[in-house]
C-alpha cells in the first residue's frame, strides 16, 4: 500500500487547480466534478497518449465521436434498458442507500452498522431524457452510459466509409453518464465521467488470440506511456462472467485502499453486433440476443475471399480516463525530504503528460532586459506546439519552482543577469533539481528532448 492518501491528491487538485467540486458554490452535486486549468491539460494529455497509441500508431483502428444522447432503441437492444442496474439496498434505521455488491459487509449498514437492511432491488443506472416539444416528460432517449454501444451501431457506417479486413477496430473517447447509487473515491466513481474505449472486430476463430494480445498491449501502455510501475498494476480475471461475455479481465491499479479497476478487457463474442443487426435469422449468432425487429441495417462482415457473411466477435478495451488521471497523479505524487525539516512536493509525471511543458522565469520582476529575453524564449517554445508554456514574472524564484514541482512541470528555464552578458540560461530539472547552463538558442531543442523523455 502507498502512504499517499486520496486526500493528499484531493488537496493538491483543489490548491493547484486540477479538479474542483461540481456546482461547488451551491453545495456541490454528488458524482460531478469540474476540471480546472491544469486538470484539463492532464486529461487532454492522457487522451492524446491513448489516441496516439490506439489510432495514430496503427493501421487497423479508426476513430469515432458519437452523440451523447441517443435513441431509446439503442439501449433497449443493447440490454441496458432491461438490465443495466445495480442492487440497491436501504438501511431501515438511518435511511442510507447503498450498492449491495460494494458494501463492506452486505449484512450491515456502511453508515450506522445496523443489520436491518432491505432486500436488494434493481436500480436503473441510465439517465433518461425527454427530448423534443412533444415528449411531455416521457423518456424517449438516454444519455449514453458507455461509448461502446454507440460504436456498435456505427459498425457499418465506418466499414463502408473506410473498408477494412478483419481484424479492425473503432475507438472513441467521450463522456458517459451513470446514475451511480453511491459516487465515491473522489473521481473514481462519478455520475458523469469519461471513457476511452476500443472495440476490435475479429473473426470468431481468432478471439482468444486477440483477447490475449489486447490484454498485453493495454498493460504495456499503462506501464510505458502512463509510467505506472508494473508492481502497482495487476490483472483481475472476472470469475462471474456477464451472460454475453466469454472472458473478461480488469486491469487494476494499487490505490491507497488496495487494488481497484481502471480498465477492462472483454471478449464479448457476437453479442453486440448480433443484438443490433437486422435479419438476425440469416446469421449464426452464438450469444443469447433479444429478437430485433427495429434495426434497419445488417451489422455483418462479408469475407472478400469466401464471400461468407457473418457477425464478427468483439474484443473490447474500456478505460476510464478520470480513473487513469487519478492513478497517474497518485503514482506521481512524491514528498521529498530536503533536510532541516524542509520538504518538497513533486508530481513526477512522465513529461508528455505534464500540464505545463516548461516554465520560463526571469530572476527579477519587471526588469525589461530579462523580461524581453524570457518572452522571446516563451515564444520560441510556443512555436513547438508541445502544449502549455508559462512565463512567471513574479520575481520569486523559490515560489515558482515549488509551484511547478507540484503541478509536474518537467523543466524551468531561468533568465538571469548572466543571460544578458553571455546569452545562456539555467535549465532546472524537476525530478533531480539538477541545473544546466545552455545557450538561449538551444532551449527549444533541449525542451523538446525533455518533453519526449529523451
Ligand atoms: P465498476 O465495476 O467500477 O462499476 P464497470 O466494470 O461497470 O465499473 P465498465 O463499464 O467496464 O466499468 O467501464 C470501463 C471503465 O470506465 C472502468 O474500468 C472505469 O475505469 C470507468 N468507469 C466506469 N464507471 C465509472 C464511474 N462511475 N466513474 C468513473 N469511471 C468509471
Amino acid at each position: 500500500m502507498s502512504d499517499v492518501s486520496i486526500n493528499d491528491i484531493v488537496a493538491l487538485c483543489k490548491r493547484r487547480g486540477f479538479i474542483f467540486t461540481g456546482s461547488e458554490i451551491y453545495g456541490g452535486l454528488g458524482g460531478a466534478y469540474d476540471y480546472g486549468p491544469y486538470g484539463v491539460e492532464l486529461m487532454k494529455n492522457i487522451r492524446n497518449a491513448w489516441w496516439n497509441a490506439m489510432i495514430y500508431s496503427r493501421d487497423d483502428v479508426e476513430g469515432l465521436d458519437a452523440a451523447l444522447i441517443s435513441n431509446r432503441l439503442l439501449w433497449k437492444y443493447s440490454g441496458h434498458e432491461g438490465s443495466f442496474s445495480d442492487p440497491l439496498v436501504e438501511c431501515k434505521k438511518c435511511g442510507a442507500r447503498m450498492r449491495q455488491d460494494k458494501m463492506k459487509d452486505p449484512t450491515k449498514c456502511d453508515n450506522c452498522g445496523s443489520t436491518e437492511i432491505t432486500e436488494p432491488r434493481a436500480y436503473q443506472l441510465m439517465m433518461g431524457l425527454s427530448i423534443g416539444a412533444t415528449a411531455d416528460g416521457e423518456i424517449n432517449a438516454y444519455l449514453r452510459p458507455e461509448t461502446a454501444t454507440t460504436t456498435y451501431v456505427n459498425f457499418k457506417n465506418v466499414l463502408d466509409a473506410k473498408p477494412h479486413k478483419l481484424p479492425f477496430g473503432i475507438a472513441q473517447i467521450g463522456k458517459a453518464f451513470r446514475n451511480e447509487i453511491s459516487p465515491r473515491g473522489f473521481v473514481f466513481r462519478m455520475r458523469e465521467f469519461e471513457q476511452a474505449e476500443m472495440q476490435y472486430f475479429v473473426n470468431p476463430s481468432e478471439d482468444e488470440k486477440y483477447f490475449e494480445y489486447w490484454k498485453k498491449t493495454r498493460l504495456d501502455w499503462w506501464i510505458n506511456v502512463l509510467g505506472i510501475p508494473a508492481e502497482k498494476l495487476r490483472f483481475l480475471p472476472h470469475v462471474k462472467l456477464a451472460h454475453y461475455a466469454k472472458a473478461a479481465v480488469d486491469i487494476e491499479y494499487l490505490f491507497p485502499d488496495g487494488f481497484d479497476e481502471v480498465e477492462g478487457v472483454h471478449n464479448r463474442q457476437d453479442f453486440d453486433l448480433g443484438s443490433h443487426t437486422k435479419s438476425q435469422d440469416e446469421f449464426k449468432i452464438n450469444a443469447n440476443v433479444m429478437e430485433n425487429k427495429d434495426s434497419t441495417t445488417k451489422l455483418a462482415y462479408s469475407d472478400p475471399q469466401s464471400g461468407d457473411s457473418f457477425i464478427p466477435y468483439v474484443i473490447e478495451t474500456a478505460m476510464g480516463v478520470n480513473r487513469a488521471m487519478l492513478a497517474v497523479m497518485h503514482n506521481a505524487y512524491t514528498v521529498e525530504d530536503l533536510g532541516d525539516g524542509k520538504t518538497r512536493t513533486v508530481l513526477k509525471l512522465k513529461p508528455w503528460l505534464s500540464p505545463v511543458k516548461a516554465a520560463v522565469i526571469p530572476l527579477a520582476r519587471n526588469v525589461p532586459e530579462l523580461l524581453d529575453t524570457a518572452q522571446k524564449i516563451e515564444n520560441d517554445l510556443r512555436k513547438l506546439s508541445i502544449g502549455r508554456i508559462e512565463l512567471e514574472n513574479s520575481g520569486n524564484i523559490g515560489k515558482n519552482y515549488r509551484r511547478h514541482d507540484e503541478i509536474g512541470t518537467p523543466v524551468c528555464i531561468t533568465v538571469d543577469h548572466q543571460t544578458i552578458e553571455d546569452g545562456t540560461v539555467t535549465l532546472r530539472h524537476r525530478d533531480t533539481m539538477a541545473q544546466e547552463r545552455i545557450k538561449v538558442a538551444d532551449v527549444p531543442n533541449r525542451v523538446l528532448q525533455i518533453v519526449n523523455g529523451l
